[in-house]
């Protein structure tokens, strides 16, 4: 059977035209491509980029602090929401426009419209138009979803938070993930009174205690108002904001309430059941190693399998995707290891086990150091760091790493190169330190704090 195109990408976002252009450009597959918004998608549009730009912009009236404490004379007007807000959307049209323009360089046709399956083969659009391919590639991403509270249709998402019509005075953010912890981050440093309400007792699950417990200090420290075991019972919006009632007791009215208690992917209404596409318990595209859906002729990448969700996971997803299906080198994405950072303020950067999860898997060493950065007590501030290294007690090997501090995104991307490669903690010890720096603490970790 002749179809319309070898391949069929359904998300314009960073798993979906990553694999696209690849297919087209590297591989001379005829790709189509549907996007039902903005090319670029949840990384480039509300996500990855803009949230960098915020912190970026919260960062500044700590430095301009700073500045006046390294003897600097300063002027400071404040912050223009709507002057930065002009320049944030001109920079993801320009972004936006380099997505469109990397399509059509490659060959790939482009249709900006919603798309869902007919049958193992067939795509419907929006426009009405029916397209045929070989293959079909699922890289819908996915979308915040509330919590179920009565009044949450007066809250918003991390959607909106890039396009609030003025910066309110006071926010609530619900949530302890990292999307949660990091907008309070931003918003506290742009001068928005900023509570935090999560119902666990600790942000940032998953991640390594100690390294979370610092982040929470410091975030409260830099004066996020953070009310751990807490989450809101109802809200309602009055004349002057909305009206919180909370299960610590809490009655208050902010401008503003954002909640970032999850995401899920955006499986709705594609099709998928009825064609025999499985789906999980969150609406997730259930693929094997190789992104292969139930379906034969239907891949998924990126969020919408809600594996790891990040972008250069989609990315890479997305390119082992055609080197299976188009180079005939069956690869499967490697999830191990992978380095990530987390822009609070201070940054928390991590790569593999916490040493929660090491100490179940065997005898572990931990080198722990927390210190205060040179630049920031200078300054006068109390501000303070963690390096943490977790080695496996009988490799030597480093199992996971952790890194909080101004830079820690940064920091771990290389870190994580020698993690990767399988370093020892004598391997991180025959490197020289690199002085003066906050990351020559990774290096000069002597004696174990404790073995567990
Ligand atoms: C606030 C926030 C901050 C983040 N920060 C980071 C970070 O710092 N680092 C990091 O690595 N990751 C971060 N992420 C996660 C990252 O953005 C995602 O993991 C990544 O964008 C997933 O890419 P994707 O291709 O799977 O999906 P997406 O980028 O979401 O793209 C999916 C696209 O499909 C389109 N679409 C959906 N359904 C249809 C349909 N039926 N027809 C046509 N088009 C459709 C959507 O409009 C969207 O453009 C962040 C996410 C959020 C929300």
């Amino acid at each position: 059977m002749a179809f319309d195109y070898d391949l069929f990408v359904i998300g314009g976002g960073s798993g979906g035209v990553r694999a696209a252009r690849v297919a087209a450009s590297e591989a001379g597959a005829k790709v189509a491509l549907a996007e039902e918004d903005r090319y670029g998608g949840t990384c480039v549009i509300r996500g990855c980029v803009p949230k960098k730009l915020m912190v970026f912009a919260s960062g500044y009236s700590a430095a301009v602090e700073d500045a006046a404490a390294y003897g600097w004379t300063v002027h400071s007007d404040g912050f223009d929401w709507m002057k930065f807000h002009g320049k944030l959307e001109a920079e993801l049209d320009r972004l936006e426009g380099i997505y469109r323009k990397l399509l059509a360089g490659a060959g790939v046709e482009t249709f900006d419209a919603r798309a869902r399956l007919l049958d193992a083969h067939t795509v419907e659009l929006s426009t009405g138009e029916r397209k045929t391919a070989k293959h079909i590639l699922l890289a819908m991403g996915g979308h915040p979803v509330k919590a179920g509270i009565p009044g949450e249709e007066n809250a918003i998402t991390s959607n909106e938070i890039f396009h609030l019509p003025e910066l309110p005075k006071s926010l609530l953010i619900v949530g302890g993930g990292y999307i949660a912890c990091e907008f309070a981050g931003v918003m506290n440093g742009l001068g928005v009174k900023t509570t935090q309400y999560y119902r666990g007792a600790q942000i940032l699950r998953g991640f390594d205690e100690e390294a979370r417990g610092l982040v929470s200090e410091e975030m409260i420290q830099n004066g996020v108002e953070l009310h751990l075991g807490t989450n809101v019972i109802e809200m309602e919006k009055t004349e002057t904001g909305i009206h919180v009632k909370a299960t610590n007791g809490d009655k208050r009215e902010f401008d503003v309430v954002m909640f970032a208690t999850g995401r899920a992917p955006n499986t709705a209404d594609m099709g998928l059941e009825q064609i025999g596409v499985e789906l999980g318990r969150k609406g997730e595209v259930i693929v094997d190693d190789y992104g292969q859906t139930s379906v034969p002729s239907v891949y998924a990448v990126g969020d919408v399998t809600d594996r790891v969700n990040l972008t250069p996971v989609a990315i890479r997803e997305g390119m082992a995707f055609v080197e299976t299906v188009f180079k005939g080198n069956p690869t499967k994405p490697d999830h191990d290891l992978i380095p990530t950072a987390i822009f609070t303020q201070p940054e928390f950067g991590t790569i593999g086990m916490s040493e929660e999860e090491a100490r179940d898997q065997g005898p572990v060493e931990i080198y722990c150091t927390s210190f205060r950065p040179m630049q920031s007590l200078f300054a006068g501030r109390e501000a303070r760091g963690l390096m943490k290294l977790v080695v496996c007690a009988e490799t030597r090997r480093v199992l996971g790493c952790h890194i909080v501090a101004p830079g820690a995104g940064e920091m771990i991307q290389l870190a994580g190169i020698a993690v990767k490669m399988g370093a020892t903690k004598e391997d991180f010890d025959r490197t020289m330190a690199v002085h003066p720096t906050m990351s020559e603490e990774m290096v000069t970790m002597r004696s174990p704090v404790r073995a567990a």
